[in-house]
């Protein structure tokens, strides 16, 4: 029987699943994805997790609750940077032990540290550790690792293309990132990857988006030279992967005639998203004319609030662009 290990459909889910999920089947092990968010699994998290945790954070810990009972492992990763030169949040590498803390009856935890601050080939030193969980031979986890960051590189390089990956939004197998001429509206979706593609966290703003028919750019969508070229216009290095993402994706789009307004989505209580929507504000405030608005997501947060703020946008991107013709 291979061994089961969990996967929260949660944080990191949205953009390392490609490399977690061809790893750990080339180990033979049988991979246990938590279902797509719920209420049950946002007041799962809400009750286990401790009350100053951020939205996305409580979460995970509904997603580990819904899988904890049916895998010999739960992989937890202890993510300190997952670039050279930059960190992530470090509320990442609290999440092993935030999880061990709150929740009670869990199998193994595979909680191994990837920190690739200093070197990236400390990825596969910590593939390495992981593997060794299914396997006794170097060389198995050896080309593991490598088939892995190849399906990773391959996914990312076609979700710049356009192509939102399946494990995100299923079903949804081709997208376009162009500013489309002949759409109604460019709108540029800014956020975290949780926050983008958990349609129920964000209460579907996509659906709701595309409903009037507007195209949507995020992120993911830019070519990571074209961040890092408008991110190095900064007069200082954000060291936060996302910021640098964030803050260059958004230069990049604006100077796209085409874009017709920006959406900034944030958690309630996010340090680095205070900071990271304050620069993206300014930059656009400074340089453009264009629509902006901060959408602030919590636990609490209400579909009708949702609905009338987005209804209120789209009505005055229209009217600025009727006002340009
Ligand atoms: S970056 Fe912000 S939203 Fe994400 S885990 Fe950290 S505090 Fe929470």
């Amino acid at each position: 029987m291979p061994a089961k290990v969990g996967i929260p459909r949660s944080l990191s889910y949205y953009q390392l699943f490609p490399l977690w999920k061809t790893f750990f089947e080339e180990m033979g092990a049988e991979l246990v994805v938590s279902g797509p968010t719920t209420k049950k699994i946002l007041d799962d998290g809400v009750k286990c997790c401790v009350d100053e945790a951020c939205l996305p954070v409580k979460l995970f810990h509904g997603h580990v609750a819904d899988i904890k009972d049916r895998v010999d492992y739960l992989f937890i990763p202890r993510l300190t940077s997952i670039s050279k030169g930059e960190y992530i949040c470090p509320k990442f590498g609290g999440l092993p032990d935030m999880v061990r803390t709150s929740l009670h009856g869990l199998p193994e935890i595979i909680s191994t540290e990837i920190n690739l601050r200093k070197n990236k080939r400390n990825s596969l030193k910590a593939a390495m550790e992981i593997g060794h969980y299914f396997t006794d031979k170097d060389s198995q986890i050896k080309s593991a690792y490598k088939k892995a960051v190849g399906c990773y590189n391959l996914v990312k390089d076609n979700f710049e293309k356009g192509y939102i990956p399946d494990f995100i939004r299923p079903g949804k197998t081709a997208e376009t990132k162009s500013l489309e001429k002949d759409r109604n509206l460019n709108i540029a979706l800014v956020g975290h990857t949780y926050n983008i593609y958990d349609s129920f966290v964000n209460m579907n703003i996509w659906r709701k988006l595309e409903n009037k028919n507007a195209n949507i750019i995020t992120i993911e969508m830019v070519d990571e030279k074209a961040i890092n070229r408008n991110a190095r216009q900064l007069p200082k290095k954000i060291f936060w992967n996302y910021g640098r993402k964030a803050v260059g994706s958004a230069m990049h789009l604006l100077n796209e005639k085409n874009l017709d307004g920006v959406i900034y989505v944030m958690s309630f209580g996010c340090g680095i998203d205070s900071f990271v929507c304050d620069l993206v504000e300014r930059r656009i405030r400074r340089t453009t004319d264009l629509p902006f608005i901060v959408i602030t997501l919590d636990e609490h947060s209400g579909e009708a609030g949702l609905d009338t703020r987005l209804e209120a946008f789209i009505d005055m991107v229209r009217w600025r662009c009727t006002d340009k013709k």
